[in-house]
């Protein structure tokens, strides 16, 4: 890495977006997964990815994603920490480089999981968050 060779600190105008992916066990704790994404659309305006039962690209547990705006980050990321049960969340900013934001930069919330960055580019368009697909009614 060479970000910071210049001796200056990355700014948080890297960062477009933010994806929460929500890991599962569809044997134990699918359910688990399903009342927290309930919970999540119920308060949050994001967009809920499909649900992915068996493993997809970096990830080596079944899993579904939640895409949302950098505005949103103060309330959810603190909110799935209170919320998110026995399951594991991995919480990661998108930049230009999939791979680092996946392995070095991201945050986990309960039991970390192994990524599989070998999966992840190092270069990649910066991801907007997407049109939000939720209709939440309810504070957090
Ligand atoms: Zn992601």
């Amino acid at each position: 890495m060479t970000d910071h060779a210049n001796g200056m600190p990355r700014t948080i105008g890297e960062i477009a977006s933010y994806h929460a992916h929500v890991y599962y066990d569809p044997a134990t704790s699918r359910g688990e997964a399903e009342r927290l994404r309930h919970w999540i659309g119920e308060r949050f305006l994001v967009t809920l990815g499909r649900w992915h039962d068996v493993k997809v690209g970096p990830h080596d547990q079944a899993m579904y994603q939640v895409a949302f705006a950098r505005e949103l980050f103060p309330t959810l990321v603190p909110w799935l920490m209170l919320n998110h049960g026995s399951l594991s969340v991995l919480v990661h900013p998108n930049t230009v480089n999939p791979r680092r934001d996946h392995l070095a930069d991201p945050l986990w919330i309960g039991t970390p999981l192994a990524v599989h960055g070998d999966k992840l580019p190092e270069e990649a368009e910066m991801e907007q968050a997407p049109a939000p697909n939720t209709a939440p009614t309810l504070r957090p």
